[in-house]
């Protein structure tokens, strides 16, 4: 109906739940197999970096929070920090240093010039992690750490929608008084797709403490997301929204030469050091020719009629901007490594899609945007996030259906 259509995908609607399921299962094999690739598998990120905005004490100690990193021995530092890369079709390939991170900035202050919507870790203290030795997966991580962070997340960089979350703890006290403007609409679901998808991962690898075995446990998915029609449909709007922007970005940049090009000038050595040049020959165009002209054959979230400027004021695209670079910022006051990696990855990849969906379109920021590796690297894998949620939501729907069977 169209009620549970506009549930899905706002402004416009154009898909339904089933229309994402049935291209999830087309795409899920040739994306899982993608990001296990050598280009898409390595992450870059500094695990020192304080929080910003309160004393964060990191207490999760078990083995679960804890990620391995590379060895430097397994790569070369020098020959992977320049990850700048620029639209093709918006001109020749240019590989420049990437713009420093200034932890002080004043982060309402710098959207004026920057195009970016997320903090990006680029600095000496950065290590790089094997995404697939580190999965994301019940950790332990909780109570009032996590709680807290999520507050913040929601309180004070978010944009109110207590119209979304009946009952909603973390509700903010300074409620905005344009509640129904799509674009924070758009920003507290994104917010929330990705909260609950974080949920899905941690029910569909829960922990078993007497056997140690990670296994799908349909009591936790139910209680943190099946039961909750808004949680799931987040997770598809993501899915929407990410999907879009690969589209989006394959226009832009041609991707099988941006990685072809990053491959064979940028990341060479590091990349035969990482595999110890046993991997075989990957093949990303096969893969990526699976998987973009399936997302692309219909146009799952049309962003054409945001941030109007007959109908939002101007300066609204920049708050939206300058706030979820905040919501980067506050990963580095996640207290679980494991957690703040995948929480980082998703925040980058979903600043990505912002970027690619709200700027790249626009004529005046052609010589302005530019495309780390790092960012396609976010992006493909928070697309593999929400596929593998996607998937996992079926499986615990199967499960939850013979469950009732049984009793
Ligand atoms: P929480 O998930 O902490 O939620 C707090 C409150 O937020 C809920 O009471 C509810 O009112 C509201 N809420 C919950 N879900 C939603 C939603 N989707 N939309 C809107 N509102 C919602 N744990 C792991 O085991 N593995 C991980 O990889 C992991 N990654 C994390 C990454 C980050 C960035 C953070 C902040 C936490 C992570 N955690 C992870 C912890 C996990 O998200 C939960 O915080 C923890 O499991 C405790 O869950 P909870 O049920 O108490 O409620």
């Amino acid at each position: 109906s169209p009620e549970y259509c506009s549930q899905i995908i706002t402004p416009t609607c154009n898909t339904t739940f089933s229309y994402i399921d049935d291209l999830n299962d087309h795409i899920r094999v040739s994306l899982s197999k993608l990001v296990q690739t050598s280009y898409f598998r390595y992450f870059k990120l500094n695990f020192e970096k304080q929080c910003k905005f309160w004393n964060a004490q990191h207490f999760c100690a078990t083995e679960n929070c804890a990620v391995e990193i590379l060895s430097p021995s397994q790569y070369n530092w020098s020959n992977v920090t320049n990850d700048d890369l620029r639209p093709l079709k918006l001109g020749k390939i240019n590989l420049e240093q990437p713009a420093t991170d200034d932890d002080d900035a004043q982060d309402t202050d710098a959207t004026c010039e920057d195009l970016d919507y997320t903090h990006i870790d680029d600095d000496h203290q950065c290590v790089y992690v094997d995404l697939l030795n580190n999965p994301e997966r019940f950790t332990g991580y909780g109570g009032a750490q996590a709680f807290n962070v999520w507050k913040a997340i929601y309180s004070e960089n978010c944009f109110p929608n207590s119209a979304s979350e009946e009952n909603h703890h973390l509700t903010v006290s300074d409620a905005d008084e344009d509640d129904t403007c799509v674009e924070k609409n758009l920003f507290y679901r994104v917010v929330s797709g990705l909260h609950a998808s974080i949920a899905v991962h941690l029910s569909n690898e829960y922990l078993d403490s007497e056997t140690g075995e990670f296994y799908p446990n349909l009591k936790v998915f139910m209680e943190r997301v099946g039961r909750f029609n808004d949680r799931l449909s987040n997770i598809y709007f993501n899915y929407a929204l990410v999907s879009q922007a690969l589209v989006k970005l394959n226009n832009l940049v041609s991707l099988h030469e941006l990685i072809e090009f990053d491959e064979s000038h940028t990341h060479n050595e590091a990349r035969h050091k990482f595999v110890n040049n046993e991997e075989p020959t990957e093949n990303y165009d096969e893969l990526l020719g699976q998987i973009i002209p399936m997302i692309s054959s219909n146009t799952l979230f049309d962003t054409s009629s945001l941030f109007n400027p007959e109908s939002v004021s101007p300066g609204l695209k920049d708050e939206f901007r300058s706030r979820f670079k905040n919501i980067s910022a506050i990963m580095d006051c996640v207290g679980c490594d494991r957690c703040r990696m995948w929480g980082k990855l998703q925040t980058i990849g979903y600043g990505t899609a912002l970027k690619i969906l709200f700027e790249g379109e626009d004529p005046k920021n052609t010589e302005k945007l530019r495309f780390r590796r790092i960012e396609i690297v976010a992006l493909f894998n928070t697309f593999d996030r929400l596929s593998k949620s996607i998937e996992a939501i079926n499986s615990f729907k199967t499960m939850y259906l013979q469950h009732l069977e049984d009793v």
